[in-house]
């Protein structure tokens, strides 16, 4: 069942890509959307492509008190344009770490997790209050299948992407009393501007000859991959908007969503391969509590 009710969103990281796609998705559909930007033309270029129903407060999500004068705004001027305050949070900024896990630099692991983790974070605590009062929201999280699954060269990144999903997964059961609904969004690759200016290689990664040797196989091979993949992803970020109001409207939200065969897959390999490991060690794991 669906629901068609003019909506506001607060969307994060909507100059391109994924933030974009699902804003326009909203915005042609006759729902509010305020979309967060980092520089004034971006908030211009928002605000054109529906000058009644989008609004660009300027945000970088790293900015604690920042996140709450924007939740606030929102839920201040979204009544002057007939809604009732946020409807659906979608934390969606965020960028990708590259680089092997030793030769990462504290400081670089730090910087990914302020905003793929602790932004988000964040955001929610600045919205939540709101949501709890009207005992209705939906908080919508963009991880990645990079948040069930590791490959190298990405460890920093689906570090990230993991404690976004750990955070969420709990947050899911202490909301749900409260009304308030909460979902995962899972995407495998799709082709926005994330294999291009939103992946940063660590500073420390300027392929080390004393590593490039030893993690040539694994870290160099799938820098490689990734490289040969920028720009030819197989999944339309277009179609994920789709998939994901989709999930909105559903009365019944997942609490993830994988988007892209290729998730589908790796996320299957993933699961089948712990159930196995499970399994295999059952006697050895049970074996440890106290033997009554
Ligand atoms: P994108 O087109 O590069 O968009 C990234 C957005 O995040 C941009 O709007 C960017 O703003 C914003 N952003 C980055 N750091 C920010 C910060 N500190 N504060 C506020 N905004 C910030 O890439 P995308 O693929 O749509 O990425 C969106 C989300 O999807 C990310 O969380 C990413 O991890 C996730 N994801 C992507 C893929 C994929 O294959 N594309 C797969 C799985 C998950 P600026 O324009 O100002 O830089």
């Amino acid at each position: 069942m669906t629901t068609t009710r003019p909506r506001t969103w607060l969307i994060t990281g909507v100059s391109s890509g994924f933030g974009r796609a699902l804003a326009q998705a909203a915005l042609d559909r006759g729902d509010r959307v305020w979309g967060t930007v980092r520089s004034e033309a971006d908030a211009d270029a928002f605000r054109a492509l529906a000058p009644d129903l989008a609004r660009a407060p300027i945000l970088d999500v790293t900015d604690e008190a920042a996140t709450h004068r924007v939740a606030a705004a929102v839920e201040a001027d979204s009544g002057g344009m007939g809604g009732g305050g946020i409807d659906i949070l979608v934390n969606n900024a965020g960028y990708g770490l590259v680089g092997g896990v030793e030769e990462t630099s504290l400081a670089d692991a730090r910087a990914q997790f302020e905003v793929n983790v602790f932004g988000a974070l964040a955001m929610m605590q600045a919205v939540l209050p709101y949501m709890r009062g009207r005992r209705a929201g939906h908080i919508v999280n963009i991880t990645s299948v990079s948040g069930l699954v590791g490959w190298p060269s990405l460890g920093l990144y689906s570090g990230s992407k993991f404690a976004l999903e750990g955070i969420t997964e709990t947050l899911a059961q202490e909301v749900a009393p409260l009304g308030i609904k909460v979902t995962m969004v899972e995407p495998g690759g799709f082709r926005t501007d994330f294999a291009g200016r939103s992946r940063k290689r660590s500073e420390a990664d300027t392929d080390r000859p004393d590593l490039a040797a030893d993690y040539d196989a694994t870290v160099g091979e799938c820098k490689r991959i990734l490289a040969s993949h920028a720009g030819q992803e197989r999944g339309d970020p277009a179609r994920a908007a789709r998939a994901i109001l989709k999930a909105v409207d559903a009365e019944t939200p997942p609490l993830r969503l994988l988007l892209g065969e290729d998730a589908v897959g790796y996320a299957t390999m993933k699961l089948t391969g712990q159930l196995a490991d499970i399994e295999a060690w059952r006697a050895v794991s049970v074996d440890t509590d106290f033997q009554a």
